[in-house]
């Protein structure tokens, strides 16, 4: 299996249509470089069981993934209903909190929100499964709501609820995330997601409930889905290791046209802070059902990697849909022709670059100038020996066209690195090595492919010690 496959990152949402080792073994083989769990969906239990399937056909197949995990927050959801239900437009659906028993015939939707009723007025509208579903408020008979549906669709368990106007308390960490954070760091999860933030200080909140010591250190991710969010975004970013355009939230929070500009802005700030940046939600929505995804899902997949995308997220495409593998093949197939355009361009790089002039770090210097090198095609391969990733990372946010080999000890920095665009991680039991050990290393994993020439190695003088890169070797290949 060719490792290089497209340096654009593919996420892939766990769920129903791949809960199969086979499915997952196949995912993996297609391409994915992280797998997201999500806890407002399942028991721990049942998450435990994929993250041991996951782990097991990774290093079976000498792949290295992200688990990603992530956590709930404080959104409304509707409770368990025991099979989907498919509602016509014009049905009368009744709202009722979940324990409540059905006051008669008809469809009835469960839910945990507490106060529903009191906050809602004939005439609110109701959303769920991020808009996709609406429902016109009539009456409001104690605890139950009737409404109308405005639209047909298909209701599943646990679905999301908006109502504008209504919004879910602010900031803090659920419970419900608490007991996250610990499954997730009982289970070692690479990525702990944080939904809902306002701002830096819930990812300093969640910050201290992580080991403060030791070599696990999970990369915690800052979904941006909420105004606030938006407007602190730069505090968000200091604080955070990496950030999610959480579009399925974002187009309720905020208008939904203002999406591709804020999608814009998101990814810039985050490739300028060299943090890595997921676009989420609805990617290739209709090939839940279809074949093949619109020509608008194909434009958008691309789109998102001309922004500057590190990865690609899918959620109920993977997690329900009916093929979630040709997802992952065609989301491969789109990213390999984007990125051509990407390298010949160079337009991330010159935006980038721009503002690291006016920056003055080692780091920035010695990133600046390894892309000059990059750029020379005599050159093949980047190889960056790394302790937390950051140099991988400061490399290929300037997007070179040359592939970032980015070597570490550290299992979760391993599987971290492979959300990174265009970086592929290699673990080794230790990054004190010389220049002939790591090439070495590099040709038994079956990264030199024949045609490599010339290599650039970053390095520092204390081997293996984080923050000391300053310098840089070019070597040829015999
Ligand atoms: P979020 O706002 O966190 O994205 P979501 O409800 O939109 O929540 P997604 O993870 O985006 O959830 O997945 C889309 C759908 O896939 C879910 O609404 C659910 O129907 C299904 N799904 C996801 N994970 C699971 C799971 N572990 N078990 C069952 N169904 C799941
Ligand atoms: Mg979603
Ligand atoms: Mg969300």
């Amino acid at each position: 299996m060719n490792p290089f496959v497209s340096k654009t990152k593919i996420v892939a949402t766990i769920g129903p249509a791949s809960f199969s080792a086979s499915v997952q073994r196949r995912l993996m083989a297609a391409g994915v470089d992280g797998f997201r769990l999500n806890l407002s969906h399942g028991d721990h239990e049942e998450h435990a069981g994929v993250v041991a399937s996951l782990r097991k056909i990774s290093a079976e197949m000498g792949r290295p993934v992200a688990i990603v995990v992530d956590l709930p927050g404080p959104k409304m959801r509707l409770g368990k209903v025991p099979k989907p239900i498919t509602v016509r437009r014009g049905a009368k659906v009744r709202f009722v909190p979940e324990g409540v028993s059905r006051p008669g015939p008809g469809i009835f939707l469960p839910h945990e929100i507490s106060g529903l009723a009191q906050g809602l007025r004939p005439g609110s509208i109701i959303f769920i499964g991020d808009g996709m579903m609406q429902f016109k408020v009539k009456s409001i008979q104690g605890e139950i709501v009737e409404t109308e549906a405005m639209v047909a669709g298909v209701v599943r368990s646990n679905k999301g609820v908006n109502i504008p106007g209504y919004t879910a308390p602010s900031g803090v960490l659920t419970d419900a995330d608490k007991r996250g954070i610990a499954f997730a760091v009982k289970n070692k999860a690479d990525v702990i997601c944080i939904s809902f933030v306002g701002g830096p200080e819930d990812m300093l909140a969640a910050r201290a409930l992580l080991p403060q010591s030791g070599k696990y250190r999970p990369c915690l991710l800052a979904k941006i889905e909420r105004r606030q969010a938006v407007a602190h975004l730069d505090g968000i970013l200091a604080v955070s290791d990496a950030v999610m355009v959480a579009r399925g939230d974002l187009g309720i929070e905020l208008p939904i046209e203002e999406i591709p500009g804020l999608q814009k802005d998101i990814i810039h700030r985050a490739n300028m802070a060299a943090k890595p940046v997921i676009v989420a939600t609805q990617m290739m929505l209709s090939m839940v059902d279809n074949a093949r995804p619109t020509r608008a899902e194909v434009t958008d997949v691309a789109n998102a990697i001309l922004d500057g995308a590190d990865a690609i997220m899918f959620s109920e495409e993977t997690a329900i849909g009916h093929d979630p593998v040709a997802v992952v093949r065609i989301a491969k197939k789109i990213a390999r022709q984007t990125e051509r355009r990407l390298v010949k361009s160079g337009a991330i790089a010159l935006e980038v670059r721009a503002a690291i002039r006016s920056e003055d770090s080692i780091d920035d210097l010695v990133s600046s100038a390894a892309c000059d090198v990059l750029e020379n095609r005599t050159v093949d391969l980047a190889i960056t020996p790394t302790a937390t990733g950051t140099t991988a990372r400061r490399i290929a946010r300037l997007r070179p066209r040359p592939w970032i080999v980015a070597i570490t000890d550290n299992p979760t920095v391993r599987n971290i690195l492979a959300l990174s665009s265009g970086v592929f991680p290699l673990e080794v039991p230790s990054v004190a090595i010389t220049d002939f050990e790591l090439a070495k290393r590099i040709k038994d994993a079956g990264l030199l492919r024949p045609g490599t020439r010339r290599l650039v190695i970053t390095s520092g003088t204390l081997l293996g010690v984080a923050g000391t890169t300053n310098s840089l070797k070019i070597i040829d290949v015999f």
